[in-house]
């Protein structure tokens, strides 16, 4: 694959919009600093990996944001981003389909763990409030006050571990406690369908 053509297609132009100073809120948009302006009306869309200004019109791709920042041509720019973004990509060597291959298949599995970790962590806090609403029954005869008493800290143990913990933190989670991911889901099913 061509050079420009690969780093395109690795740097994502959030990262590459920051690394390079423009300030983003949270809905994506900054100053553009290519006109004067007070408002923000530089918006990037992360999903089409694309920036366009409302103010003076201009807009492309994370190659031309950067070629337009630097004052550069497309070629330069995609070293720069190469470099600053230590993507790893040789601009004199094309890599092997071998190579954009694994890179594809370590980003799809980035994607699904990114999706499994916000599902546990909605399942985990669904859970939790369950245990909660179970807990003030405050019948010790009642199963599901005992289980509320059993599983409450646990659970918050493994939220804690979706909100601080490291990435590795989190796949240990993924290795290990597959049962008891099994077991809420099941639990919070009958849950849902019966009220018990
Ligand atoms: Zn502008």
């Amino acid at each position: 694959m061509n050079f420009i053509r690969e780093v395109k297609q690795r740097a994502d132009i959030v990262r590459v919009a920051e690394y390079y100073g423009m300030k983003l809120n949270r809905a994506y948009k900054c100053i553009c600093p290519f006109h004067k302006e007070k408002t923000a009306s530089l918006s990037i869309s992360p999903q089409k990996q694309i920036w366009k200004c409302f103010g003076c019109g201009k807009g492309g791709d994370v190659i031309s944001l950067v070629s337009d920042l630097l004052n550069i041509n497309a070629l330069e720019a995609a070293k720069s981003i190469n470099n600053t973004l230590g993507l790893g990509l040789n601009a004199e060597k094309p890599s092997s389909y071998l190579e954009i291959n694994k890179y594809k298949q370590k980003r799809k599995t980035e994607e699904m763990f990114k999706k499994w970790t916000l599902q546990t962590f909605i399942l985990l806090t669904d859970y939790l409030h369950i245990l909660w609403n179970w807990e003030k029954i405050a019948n010790f005869d009642d199963e599901r006050f005992v289980e509320a008493l059993q599983q409450k800290e646990k659970t918050q143990y493994f939220i804690d571990i979706f909100i601080e913990g490291t990435i590795e933190d989190k796949i240990w989670f993924w290795k290990c406690e597959k049962k008891v991911v099994k077991r809420i889901e099941s639990r919070i099913r009958t849950f849902r369908a019966t009220g018990e």
